[in-house]
Formats: structure tokens, C-alpha cells, sequence
């Protein structure tokens, strides 16, 4: 997995593009399918009971994160079809992204249940993650400054009718 910065500003990225005016929706879809698996670290800090804690890697899967998203999307006061759309939304930019990498364990199954096939595209190793967060930083950039020429352009054109008028 990129880490979870490189996760968070490739969220940014999709959420500028498509101008998503909740993007804490789309940043919480975007660490989710990481933040599930790893519950049972709590056992770091409380006690667990003796059980086999390698199905949590089952939410590391779109299937099943969609079907935990359907489940958890009531608990945000927000429009629920929005709430599943943004999370969602969130949660691909996730697994694309790891699959862009290189994995030990195979890579990600995207198609669970229909393949346990795990897919990769073996591009970077984990800890090379900033290949991808430099190009996305910068990306993230690009759009903030074309968002705003846009804006700015706009705003002139505005001013200049009202000015005419
Ligand atoms: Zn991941």
C-alpha cells in the first residue's frame, strides 16, 4: 500500500476533478480499506480474544468495502445515496493506486468473490511511494491553479458586462 498521505492526496486529486464538495467523504473511503484490516492492532493497547484475525483482510477487497459502506454510509448526516457514492468513490482511488504497486502477497483482489485473482501492475515498491505522491502533489497543484484561472476569467468577464451595463 502507498501510505496513507499519498492515499489522502490522490482523494484530493479525483475530488478536484469532479469538484466534490465533501471530500472528507471521499478522504475516510480512500483510508478505509487500509484502516479495517489493521483493527487488530488493537491488541497493542486491549486484550483480543484468541481468534484468526486474517478475515479482516476480507475489507481489503471492493466487494466487500461496498457492502461495509452500504452498512456504515446511515451513521453520516448526509444524503445516503451521496454518502455510498463518495466513499465508494474514496475507496477506488485506494485500490487503484495499490495496484499500482509491487506486492509480496500478489496484490489486490479486485474481482473477490467472483477471483481470488490478486492483481498488480508492479510499478513501485511500497516505500518508494512517493513516485506516486510527487506526481500527484503536483497534479492536485495543476488543477488549483487551472480551477482558479477559470475562476478568475470568469469573475473578469462578470465584471467587464456589469461594467458595459
Ligand atoms: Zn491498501
Amino acid at each position: 500500500m502507498p501510505d496513507w498521505l499519498t492515499h489522502i492526496v490522490i482523494a484530493a486529486v479525483v475530488g478536484e476533478l469532479f469538484s466534490v464538495r465533501k471530500k472528507s467523504l471521499l478522504f475516510f473511503g480512500a483510508l478505509l480499506p487500509d484502516i479495517l484490516p489493521k483493527l487488530v492492532l488493537l491488541r497493542l493497547f486491549i486484550p483480543l480474544p484468541a481468534l484468526d484475525y486474517t478475515l479482516l483482510s476480507a475489507f481489503h477487497t471492493p466487494f466487500v468495502l461496498f457492502l461495509v459502506t452500504l452498512l456504515i454510509a446511515p451513521l453520516f448526516r448526509y444524503r445516503y445515496k451521496i454518502v455510498v457514492a463518495l466513499i465508494t468513490l474514496g475507496a477506488l482511488t485506494h485500490f487503484v493506486s495499490d495496484a499500482l504497486l509491487q506486492h509480496f502477497s500478489g496484490g489486490v483482489a479486485l474481482l473477490y468473490p467472483l477471483s481470488l485473482k490478486h492483481y498488480t501492475l508492479n510499478l513501485v515498491w511500497p516505500e518508494q511511494s512517493y513516485l506516486i505522491l510527487l506526481p500527484a502533489l503536483f497534479m492536485y497543484g495543476l488543477i488549483l491553479i487551472v480551477k482558479r484561472e477559470n475562476r478568475e476569467a470568469k469573475n473578469y468577464g462578470t465584471r467587464r458586462t456589469a461594467k458595459a451595463d
